[in-house]
């Protein structure tokens, strides 16, 4: 009885494999012929100061703009892009729209891309990045990259060579999720990091149980970038008490539903601006 329930167990796990397996080919299927069709674009969420709300600038999120399933969020596909460099082709597409967007964008303050861990460890990524920012028209200091820790403790030289490249070339960096991984404070210092984003489970946890400790690990980051002399933004700001409390105790900049969910930049098909001037 016991020995045939773990086979029945086994066999039910062996489905559940091959289902996944399955699932994963099909994605995977699915985004080369995104790649092909470059079915993805930039939705754009403002950035801004808590004191008055004024917009400082735009987190770009990709979307997937998937024939069945609608816009796609990173989530739902970046684990099958990156095993296979997939993901490298999905950025280069995106990042392409959103310099665009930035060289037709007057004003509207900075505009920062995301970049995976193994993306930014390719070779020649931050000439690439620079060679496609000025073939787009766009101006280099206006775009920040937003890497997480993980990228910087990966391979340290080569990060250190990579951004500063990128900030000799006027492209700031932003530490994404910060505080959600191998904090590495010892040399943080080393890096050329403009800002710090504090992972949006902070800010969540502002309200509940986590109260305390979230205020006091959110204090800790802001005299971290405080001491380095440089920015932070409260990362997935929903409340106006989580606004609050970030601006008293000292973070400049937050982001979140509260001040702006991610909007998709391109007009609508068969739309353009002078059909509202004419009506
Ligand atoms: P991230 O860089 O930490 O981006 C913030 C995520 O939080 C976004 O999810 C955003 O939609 C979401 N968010 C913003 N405000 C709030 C809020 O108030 N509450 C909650 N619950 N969520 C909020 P999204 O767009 O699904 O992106 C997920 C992740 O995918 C990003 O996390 C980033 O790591 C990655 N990603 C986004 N765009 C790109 C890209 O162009 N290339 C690469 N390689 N990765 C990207
Ligand atoms: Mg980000
Ligand atoms: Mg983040
Ligand atoms: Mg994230």
């Amino acid at each position: 009885r016991a020995k045939s329930g773990g086979r029945d167990r086994s066999m039910l796990f062996d489905a559940q494999m091959r289902a996944e397996a399955l699932r994963l080919l099909d994605l995977e299927a699915d985004l080369r012929r995104a790649i092909n069709r470059e079915a993805f674009e930039p939705w754009m969420q403002p950035i801004v100061r808590l004191s008055d709300g004024e917009v400082v600038g735009h987190e770009a999120l990709l979307r997937w703009n998937h024939e069945q399933q609608g816009p796609l969020s990173p989530d739902a596909f970046i684990g099958v892009g990156e095993d296979n460099g997939l993901i490298e082709q999905v950025d280069w597409l995106m990042y392409r729209r959103v310099f665009e967007w930035l060289a037709s964008h007057e004003g509207g303050g900075y505009v920062s891309i995301n970049v995976s861990p193994s993306h930014f460890r390719s070779e020649d990524f931050a000439s690439r990045l620079l060679g496609l920012v000025s073939a787009c028209g766009a101006d280099p200091n206006r775009l920040r990259i937003e890497i997480t820790e993980v990228t910087l403790l990966d391979d340290a030289p080569r990060a250190l060579r990579t951004l500063n490249e990128l900030r000799e070339n006027g492209v700031y960096a932003l530490l994404d999720d910060f505080g959600t991984g191998f904090s590495a404070l010892s040399y943080l210092h080393r890096f050329p990091i403009q800002c710090l984003k504090i992972d949006r489970s902070f800010v969540a946890g502002l309200e509940g149980e986590s109260h305390m400790e979230s205020l006091a690990l959110i204090r800790a980051i802001l005299a971290l970038a405080a001491t380095l002399g440089i920015d932070a933004v409260g990362e997935g700001v929903e409340t106006a008490y989580q606004s609050d409390t970030l601006r008293d105790l000292g973070c400049v900049y937050g982001q979140g539903f509260l001040f702006g969910h991610p909007q998709p930049v391109s007009p609508p098909a068969l739309h353009y601006p002078d059909d509202d001037a004419a009506a």
